[in-house]
């Protein structure tokens, strides 16, 4: 296999994902062979410096031995059993070390295999519980402006981005969206916090409204990934807890993206000192490695559920159900982070980052310079619909994977960067804001 061959071949044979394959007549695939650490190889010896974590999943580069060790490891014993009526080492030390990373408060792990599933079951979870409990009319759901959450039809409910949502829209039983709380909003001379505040004051009128219909409230805490990286001051979860509370709806913290250390903190949401009622993670927890994503929940939520009714059950499944791969993998993941101490030395990094950063927000066309923890984002003043696919083809050209939402440009590297990684990384960005014209 070379590269010309690859491509052939992969243009006739598989359909790409979030693409219309037509770009590929002009843009071409990016061919790659091995990876090793922060970086992809091309079959000539090209390489990409993976500053997007390979779609957010990455944690601590490619090819990371411990990782690869556990899971070689783990084949010797058992590759896959199923979950229904069977159970394995591997998926239950993950359950119970998740729930000792939330405190105790989430001490029960449901398993799939991506997000958009984990977001699925925990629509399906919060109805089936208020059914449970006497409620059956509380079906609803409510999502921020912005927001996403997955693209299978059941998540596009819960997914407010017209480009993935609006082809479906037949099939999906879509939810209400509240305000987004994204600082971006604020107006002059108005603090993030009080853009919080506003955004919560919208929530609170809507609860008023329909609370009785409505089963959940889903965010993403902190960050909105997808919908250009926007961020919130953690006071907006403090206020969503509360009147969830109030109003007797489920908070769901979609940490899919935002888990796993992304934020600085483990789990976003310990930086507003809440907890959610249901928790949704994937992509980081198998360290990049394996499709794995696990809904954590309340002994209340799950109390609701015991009983000897099957049809008081919650029925769901997949086949891949806790695979114990993946769950392994996830296992090393968690090892890793206490072994070298992730979340400290993240601090330092982010810090570093900041810093960096600095001549880019310098830049005439560059606004809304943002971070939170490993994530840093900023604005290119822009009105070109394809600003984003071609700073994507130039960053390649100089050895980057950078792949803008938009206009939104950011890094959300792996946290195995060290200084003269991250000045690389800041350099190139550099260049390559200055070179693409907006
Ligand atoms: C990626 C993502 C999802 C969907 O996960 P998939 O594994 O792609 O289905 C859901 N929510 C958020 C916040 C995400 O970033």
């Amino acid at each position: 296999m070379n590269n010309a061959d690859l491509l052939a071949r992969s243009r006739a044979a598989v359909w790409h994902p979030c693409t219309q394959m037509k770009v590929h007549e002009t843009l071409p695939l990016v061919p790659i062979a091995r990876a090793q650490g922060l970086w992809l190889y091309d079959f000539d010896g090209r390489r990409y410096f993976d500053a997007i974590s390979s779609w957010w999943v990455n944690l601590f580069g490619h090819g990371e031995p411990r990782i690869n060790a556990a899971i070689a490891s783990q084949l010797a014993q058992l590759e896959h059993v199923m979950l229904a009526g069977f159970t394995h080492a591997p998926v239950v030390e993950l359950s119970e070390r998740l729930s000792a990373l939330c405190g105790g408060a989430l001490g029960h792990c449901f398993y799939a295999s991506d997000g958009a599933s984990a977001t699925e079951i925990a629509l399906k979870m919060s109805v089936h519980y208020w059914k449970n409990r006497g409620r059956p009319e509380k079906t609803g759901f409510a999502s921020l402006a912005g927001s996403y959450h997955g693209e299978t039809v059941g998540a596009l409910a819960v997914t407010d981005i017209p480009l993935f949502r609006d082809a479906y829209a037949p099939l999906v039983r879509a939810g209400a969206t509240v305000p987004s709380p994204d600082a971006r909003g604020a107006e002059a001379g108005e603090s993030a916090r009080s853009v919080a505040e506003r955004a919560a004051a919208a929530l609170e009128r809507w609860l008023q409204q329909h609370h009785a219909q409505t089963a959940a409230f889903i965010v993403e805490p902190l960050v909105q990934c997808a919908n250009g990286m926007a961020m919130h001051d953690p006071h907006y979860l403090r206020l969503a807890r509360a009147l969830c509370d109030q109003y007797e709806i489920h908070l769901i913290a979609d940490e899919i993206a935002v888990g796993c250390g992304r934020t600085g903190t483990f789990f976003a949401h310990e930086q507003a000192g809440i907890r959610p009622d249901l928790l949704c993670l994937s992509k980081g927890i198998s360290g990049g490695y394996l499709p794995l994503s696990i809904v954590m929940c309340t002994g209340t939520i799950y109390a609701a559920f015991y009983d000897d009714a099957t049809a008081r059950g919650f029925l769901h499944s997949h086949s891949y159900t806790g695979n114990a791969l993946a769950c392994r993998a996830a296992l090393a993941t968690l090892d890793i982070f206490e072994q070298d101490v992730v979340l400290d030395a993240n601090r330092q990094r982010a810090a570093r980052l900041a810093e960096l950063a600095a001549p880019i927000t310098a830049l005439p066309q560059v606004r809304n310079l943002r971070q939170c923890g490993m994530m840093l984002a900023f604005d290119v003043a822009s009105t070109d619909p394809l600003y984003a696919r071609r700073f994507f083809a130039a960053a390649l050209e100089r050895e980057l994977l950078l792949r803008p939402l938009g206009n939104t440009v950011y890094w959300m590297p792996p946290y195995v960067m060290d200084d003269a990684d991250m000045e690389w990384l800041a350099q190139r960005t550099l260049n390559l804001v200055q070179a693409v014209a907006p």
